[in-house]
């Protein structure tokens, strides 16, 4: 199809699609329009962290459907992206990068995941496929997505997304590209062969980035701008700092200083907003809020600290605050930087180093090893595993073993993100309660003189 065809069809579809999704949350077209112009009325410079990351992912999403808060309809370009499918390449050519599974949290945030994930299941999809994926093929299937000019899919992390992907270039008949992911190279080690294994995954990934932005141009008419890349890799460079800073001082400061049920929201290493202005500010103010608080004089706390794997529950639950009534989310897999400084000056294998770098995709022992070394005293860690997620779940087992063997609590919950049909707290209650007893202890034995413990 044409690339002026495929907008103009576009543009009718995503009418549609706008007024389905507005009806969806109750609202008619023009309630939603107006809620929308009433929440950017307030200057950015007034509101939170937190708030500005809402208002930039609210902003992008009524982006995609072509509209814009008191404005008329411009058309958008829209990239359907898998969750690592790196965006500096998306924005520098003016295209908005649209995330199926950041779409479906937002539905489980807002209490509307259900109805979705009942008409995947009502239509065949199974029912113990990732709900992240369901509810966004239960969207999909009631027409209430943005349909999309390209897709954009990495091989890794994870298959059901890759899969839907596949299925999503057909059901819209929109053109998709699939960036290859070599396996396990963020554990590989400094010897001389593994340092050639990382330059020639480098420029593997690489040269198939270059024909991504081929195949982006030759479906949609827009050209790379490379110095608008290096500008857009500059602000992702600077968000990671702000991040990175922000990340220490949740971490480390005693009393805390942040909300760790809060900071699972920004699950920053999965996120769209890389390279836009709006997340470089974002972080920083982050950051800021975390200095702010750290000079507030309190006291230093004994509670346990937690390090939380993978992402939250997003629907309603007591899981959270309960946990947070008893000990500190200090730190979470999902935001936390694993990758180094892109260099400006080599675009496409600095974006190349940064896809392959994920500890997520390498043997389950490598990752866990490091995860091991990097946990310190009084931290225990909570791993909130969805039952369908094939990557995560399947993996618990072992983990579980070799932190037994390093001594490192460690609490699995078997729940799900965002189908709240089999949230049951109170049978998690006496497994966490046992846990946080487990802390307590380790927090004493570790205080205690080895003469005092008889040993
Ligand atoms: S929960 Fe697991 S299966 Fe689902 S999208 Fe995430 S990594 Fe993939």
């Amino acid at each position: 199809m044409a690339p002026a065809q495929r907008v103009k069809q576009n543009t009718e579809q995503r009418k549609i699609q706008f007024g389905n999704f507005a009806a969806m949350t109750g609202l008619d077209e023009d309630a939603m329009t107006e809620a929308a112009a009433a929440q950017f009325a307030v200057p950015a410079s007034e509101l939170s962290a937190s708030h500005k990351r809402g208002r930039l992912l609210a902003d992008q999403l009524l982006r995609s459907f072509n509209k814009r808060p008191g404005q008329s309809d411009i058309y958008q370009f829209v990239a359907w992206r898998s969750l690592f499918m790196p965006t500096e390449i998306i924005y520098a050519m003016g295209i908005m990068p649209f995330t199926i599974e950041m779409f479906a949290a937002h539905l489980g945030m807002s209490g509307l995941a259900g109805g979705r994930l009942e008409t995947a299941e009502g239509s065949g999809f199974s029912p113990d496929l990732c709900s992240f994926i369901k509810t966004g093929a239960g969207a999909m299937i009631e027409d209430i997505l943005p349909s999309p000019d390209i897709i954009l899919t990495t091989s890794h992390l994870c298959d059901p997304a890759a899969k839907f992907a596949a299925h999503t270039a057909h059901r819209y008949n929109r053109p998709e590209f699939v960036l290859d992911i070599p396996y396990g190279i963020w554990s590989l080690g400094s010897s001389i062969s593994d340092i050639r294994k990382l330059n020639e995954a480098v420029g593997y990934v690489a040269c198939q980035l270059e024909d991504m932005a081929e195949f982006i141009t030759r479906e949609t008419g827009i050209k790379l701008d490379m110095p608008k890349l290096t500008e857009i890799i500059g602000r992702t460079n600077e968000a990671r700092r702000w991040l990175m800073m922000g990340n220490d001082l949740a971490r480390y400061a005693n009393p805390v200083i942040s909300k760790g049920s809060k900071e699972l929201n920004y699950a920053a290493n999965l996120m769209q907003t890389w390279g836009t202005e709006e997340i470089v500010d974002v972080y920083r103010t982050r950051y800021e809020e975390f200095q702010a608080g750290g000079r507030s004089g309190r006291t230093a706390s004994s509670r346990p600290r937690i390090i939380w794997f993978h992402l939250r529950p997003y629907y309603h639950n007591t899981l959270l605050g309960y946990i947070e009534d008893h000990a500190d989310i200090v730190h979470s897999q999902v935001n936390h930087v694993f990758w180094d400084e892109m260099d400006l000056n080599d675009p496409f294998r600095s974006i190349a180093r940064r896809v392959l770098m994920s500890p997520a995709y390498c043997p389950v022992r490598q990752r866990t090893e490091m995860i091991i070394d990097n946990m310190h005293k009084g931290e225990g860690i909570i791993a909130f595993y969805p039952k369908s997620c094939r990557h995560f779940h399947s993996s618990a087992r072992i983990e579980a073993e070799m932190m037994k063997q390093a001594g490192i609590p460690m609490l699995t919950i078997d729940g799900d993100c965002i189908d709240n049909r089999g949230d049951d707290f109170l049978v998690l209650k006496t497994r966490i309660d046992r846990f946080f007893k487990s802390l307590r202890l380790q927090a004493r034995d570790d205080a205690e003189p080895l003469s005092a413990q008889g040993r």
